[in-house]
């Protein structure tokens, strides 16, 4: 339902673009040289070198998306490499005004221009050494961890097809065969051992770039993003997972207790879940076995994919509630030009990217989604989701160029989610499309079905990083690469293969994240903000009613408060964009806790008598 890694989308820096095809070319790293031999830089210089970097990062940026829009909206031969070509671009530029940046190190700027060369320098998630030949061979390694991962496929014995990555997340979905789904599980993890000599490699490879540019290694240059010490953001992790904790093991041990009864002694009564069956590759979303753990006194009692379908509600008009959601908030309409330019529905005589995204094309008011929408409730709730991403593009167009972005890189996907948190059966009434909400005592169906997604990811969105910040610090070494990955998994999740997984297997290189280098903490802290923006914009809107029953629809202090905390981009610390809105300058999980409570407190009744933990 959410969208987890978009192609061009919204951020001007190569950060985002996920694949990291950059070269940093001898010539640039020449230039880097010889200006930082010559007399020390004054401000007016640095002043002009933002003021450059910005202008051409806006273009490089535009030609990007535009060359990115075509390519997933028409995919042919031809506009994949323009697409490729136009980003490599942009990402070289990236890095070469990285590096340029370190010239003014010693210098003291204004705070604005100080904030804007800090972001220069952090927009790398990966940083190439000076030297052609290391650069280069970090960029061949790069492309060629990714494309390992994208080509990989399990070719089980005596069987003619292969499966790819679509087909096994298919079978780990719908297969209730503990058998078939150790097998397309331990086949999907055949994927990754050829990546592990590439991947000892890149990671020295990349901590020289990360050293070159003053960071101790990779995972402290990615921490540094979060306007923190390194050290006191990896505490601050730490801290909201101590805070959550309680409510994972509720649904740990409720789950377990269900599973056990569907496969038997397969599960154990104490120990930790097997990893291959709870619906997922990784375990990280267990939405799939919520038929396996439902009560049976589950049903909502209203299905709105059925009333969309009966009011013949079409996909425009499906757009046309989310806009009016904002329009309710107090937000402009969206511009005749995102009506004109989206793409709602699947082209029947040529291909396109049909996963949902968001788009600003030229980063000022080029608004867009770019969706296969099918009339039902999931991309109904989607619809809001990007939605909220194109709401906070236009919040703050009017900043700085390095500053259009949202306050970390957890708040993008937290707004579009907190939007859809919104999406209450009271609110369906108030726009006609149920009667009467049900009543409350329903709810634990929905509120469990919600958990197995948003609650059950919480530990997995956190340990991905924990992991990798320790290979790069050097405190995991390749001679435990595989021990320490499923030491995590068992302490965090509370999962754990099914036999045990030596070091002849290197497993983190079957999750895309590791071999395509995307820092993933901020999927976690996205998880954690939504319900903190939600209970906060639902205080202001006066909702007195259980936080899962509250929606912002039509409150314009909400709106207000909303559009205070989208407007600031990345312009100021996120603590200040998160106390525009919610009045807290800290992340907060207790928010999760209020919004699942009425949850756990039935779990506890239920998981009565069973052990908890493993
Ligand atoms: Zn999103």
């Amino acid at each position: 339902m959410s969208v987890w890694f978009r192609r061009g989308g919204f951020r001007l820096l190569p950060a985002a673009a996920g694949a990291l095809l950059f070269s940093f070319t001898a010539a640039a790293a020449e230039m880097a040289k010889r200006t930082s031999a010559g007399k020390p830089p004054a401000l007016a210089e640095a002043k002009a070198f933002v003021e450059e970097a910005e202008a051409r990062i806006l273009k490089l940026g535009e030609a990007a998306n535009r060359a990115g829009w075509v390519q997933s909206t028409y995919i042919t031969q031809d506009t994949e490499i323009l697409a490729a070509k136009a980003n490599e671009e942009l990402i070289n530029a990236g890095v070469e005004y990285a590096k340029k940046a370190t010239r003014y190190d010693r210098l003291k700027l204004p705070p604005d221009l100080a904030r804007k060369m800090r972001l220069l320098k952090l927009g790398l998630t990966l940083a190439a050494p000076a030297n052609p030949k290391e650069s280069e061979e970090l960029t061949r390694i790069a492309a060629s961890l990714e494309s390992a991962y994208g080509k990989g496929k399990y070719c089980p014995e005596g069987k003619e097809k292969c499966l790819d990555i679509g087909e096994i997340t298919k079978i780990m979905a719908e297969s209730r065969d503990p058998n078939e789904l150790l097998d397309v599980w331990q086949g999907w993890h055949t994927v990754s051992p050829p990546m592990r000599p590439e991947y000892e490699r890149f990671v020295a490879l990349a901590n020289k770039g990360a050293r070159e540019l003053g960071f101790a290694d990779t995972g402290a240059m990615w921490r540094s993003k979060y306007d923190l010490p390194p050290g006191d953001f990896t505490k601050e992790v730490d801290r909201l997972w101590e805070q959550v904790k309680p409510l994972y093991l509720s649904l740990h041990t409720y789950v377990r207790g269900r599973l056990r009864e569907k496969y038997g002694d397969a599960v154990p009564e104490r120990g930790p879940i097997p990893a291959h069956l709870l619906g997922n590759i990784w375990a990280q979303d267990w939405s799939n076995v919520y038929d396996l753990v439902a009560p049976k006194e589950a049903d909502p009692g209203y299905d709105l994919t059925q009333i969309l379908k009966a009011k013949k509600i079409d996909e425009k008009e499906m757009v046309r509630y989310g806009e009016r959601f904002f329009v309710s908030l107090g937000f402009d309409p969206l511009p005749k030009t995102f009506w004109e330019r989206s793409l709602f529905t699947k082209p029947r005589d040529r291909d396109v990217v049909c996963h949902a995204s968001a788009w600003d094309v030229d980063n000022v008011a080029d608004l867009r989604i770019k969706m296969c929408i099918d009339i039902t409730a999931e991309d109904f709730t989607t619809i809001h989701h990007e939605l909220g991403h194109n709401i906070y593009q236009r919040a703050y167009n009017t900043r700085p160029v390095l500053f259009r972005d949202s306050a970390n890189d957890g708040f993008h996907e937290a707004v579009g989610d907190t939007i859809a948190l919104s999406i209450t059966p009271e609110y369906l009434v108030e726009v006609g499309l149920l009667e009467k909400a049900p009543d409350p005592s329903k709810d634990i169906g929905l509120l469990l079905s919600s958990a197995l997604d948003k609650v059950a990811f919480l530990p997995f969105g956190l340990l991905i990083d924990q992991w990798r910040w320790k290979v790069f610090s050097g405190e995991v070494t390749p001679g435990n690469y595989n021990q320490a990955w499923w030491e995590l998994r068992r302490e965090y999740q509370g999962v754990a293969p099914q036999e045990p997984r030596g070091e002849s297997f290197f497993d983190p290189g079957a999750k895309y994240h590791v071999p395509a280098n995307v820092p993933y903490t901020r999927y976690f802290l996205a998880r954690i903000l939504q319900f903190q923006f939600h209970r906060a914009l639902a205080s202001t809107a006066g909702c007195a009613g259980p936080l899962h029953r509250c929606s912002i629809y039509a409150d314009k202090e909400a709106g207000k408060k909303l559009d205070a905390m989208l407007r600031l981009g990345i312009s100021r610390p996120w603590p200040d964009a998160l106390e525009a809105l919610s009045g807290q300058r800290q992340m907060d999980a207790t928010a999760i806790l209020d919004y699942f409570a009425p949850l756990q407190k039935w779990l506890d009744e239920q998981n009565k008598g069973t052990p908890a933990g493993w």
